[in-house]
């Protein structure tokens, strides 16, 4: 066991990968493969810390303390270049023009390394590279530039091209235990003992979307009133479905856009924990590229059954505000489950127990199970070029018993 500080928790066994990795030889390309939220990106920066560090026994790096450890956690280590997906709709442009994308990540690895050392790429949520953007990286993955690692997170593999994914070396995460995330938030002061307790409980394993919560902490309460509202909307009639149902879009938004801020600013999340869901992002980055960059244009979308004014909102805001919403809408559906069940301890809205239990009451012990499978297929349906109201319109008529 080395003394290299990681930054990366809850992850024992990645983390004792990667430990032989520098020890031993580092791959060309490596894919850290894992949900959203677990801390891939954090482990990629302790690789990244690690190939880098300064520290004369190899053993003790990364040290968090020579140079290169100290421009590295300030962001501005010369040799290290990050791609990732930018805007809500999460995509990784083939770039070279106005959009940072894999042409200028490649264009910058081309340049020599500024140090002298090694040089590092980090791609997070490669998975979201278009189709374009993919064929474009295929290239430097099939012959790197001497000296550099290129690193990869990935939550759906599958949406890599194969000839990407068999050119990498792999590593895979799963989620965190409870009382790691726990441990994690009160020890980065983001929350007394049982704030994390209750943010540990929400993320489901996922640390990234916990802190995301910690720092955004309007999305709690946005994510309760919404959960009350769902339960209540399986009794009203259909018109205040629909009306409700688009208030919850709203406010589902409202809470995606803070969830995302506050990912921005930690280092912690993954860039996409806001939209988690793995399901439901199974359509493939194949059929987002036509779109991509044409976001801007979505103003003139036919879309007839948007609010008016609703239609000024880019499509990639809205289906990311509708995504956040299939998360919570899946959430109540599961504790529902739970507590019809008989198991509230594994409730993980627990201030919802007395809304869920008196809901689990009035429907069919059939409803939430039935639920769930349709609100994957609305996951599934957001990610191709379905208007976002009319999933949540559909969710909303027939989430009644
Ligand atoms: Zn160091």
């Amino acid at each position: 066991m080395g003394a290299g500080v990681f930054r990366t928790r809850g992850q024992p066994a990645a983390v004792e990968a990667v430990r032989a990795m520098l020890l031993g030889g580092m791959p060309h390309a490596l894919l850290l493969v894992g949900p959203s939220g677990v801390g891939k990106a954090t482990l990629a920066d302790d690789i990244a810390a690690g190939l880098l560090c300064r520290a004369e026994d190899p053993g003790d790096r990364p040290c968090r303390e020579c140079r290169a450890c100290r421009a590295l956690e300030h962001g501005n280590h010369p040799d290290v270049h990050r791609l990732g997906p930018t805007g809500a709709g999460l995509v990784i442009p083939i770039g070279g023009r106005d959009e940072r994308g894999v042409r200028d990540l490649v264009r910058d690895l081309s340049l020599l390394p500024v140090e002298g050392g090694a040089r590092v790429a980090i791609v997070t949520d490669a998975d979201r590279m278009t189709e374009d953007a993919q064929s474009a990286f295929l290239k430097t993955l099939e012959e790197p530039p001497a000296g550099t690692v290129l690193l990869l997170t990935a939550t759906d593999e599958e949406r890599l091209l194969p000839t990407i994914r068999s050119r990498c070396s792999r590593i895979r995460l799963g989620p965190v235990t409870r009382s790691e995330v726990e441990r994690l938030l009160v020890e980065a002061g983001l929350a007394d003992a049982p704030l994390a307790a209750r943010l540990a409980r929400l993320s489901a394993g996922r640390p990234g979307d916990a802190v995301a919560m910690a720092r955004a902490p309007e999305s709690l309460t946005i994510r309760g009133e919404v959960g009350r509202t769902l339960l209540d909307l399986a009794s009203a009639t259909r018109a205040d479905r629909l009306r409700l149902g688009r208030d919850l879009l709203a406010r589902a938004g409202e809470m995606a856009a803070g969830l995302r801020a506050a990912s921005r600013s930690t280092a912690v999340a993954d860039a996409s924990s806001s939209a988690r869901g793995t399901r439901g992002r199974r359509a493939s980055a194949r059929s987002a590229a036509p779109g991509a960059t044409t976001d801007a244009g979505q103003a003139t979308e036919p879309d007839a059954d948007a609010l008016p004014g609703a239609t000024r909102v880019p499509a990639a805001e809205r289906r990311a505000a509708a995504l956040a919403l299939v998360v919570i809408w899946r959430d109540v559906a599961r504790d529902l489950a739970m507590v019809a069940l008989g198991e509230p301890a594994d409730v993980r809205q627990l201030d919802l127990l007395d809304d869920l239990d008196a809901a689990a009451r009035r429907l069919p012990s059939t409803f939430a199970a039935a639920q769930l499978r349709r609100l994957d297929l609305a996951g599934e349906r957001l990610e191709g070029n379905v208007s976002p109201e009319l999933v949540v319109d559909a969710l909303a008529l027939g989430w009644a018993a």
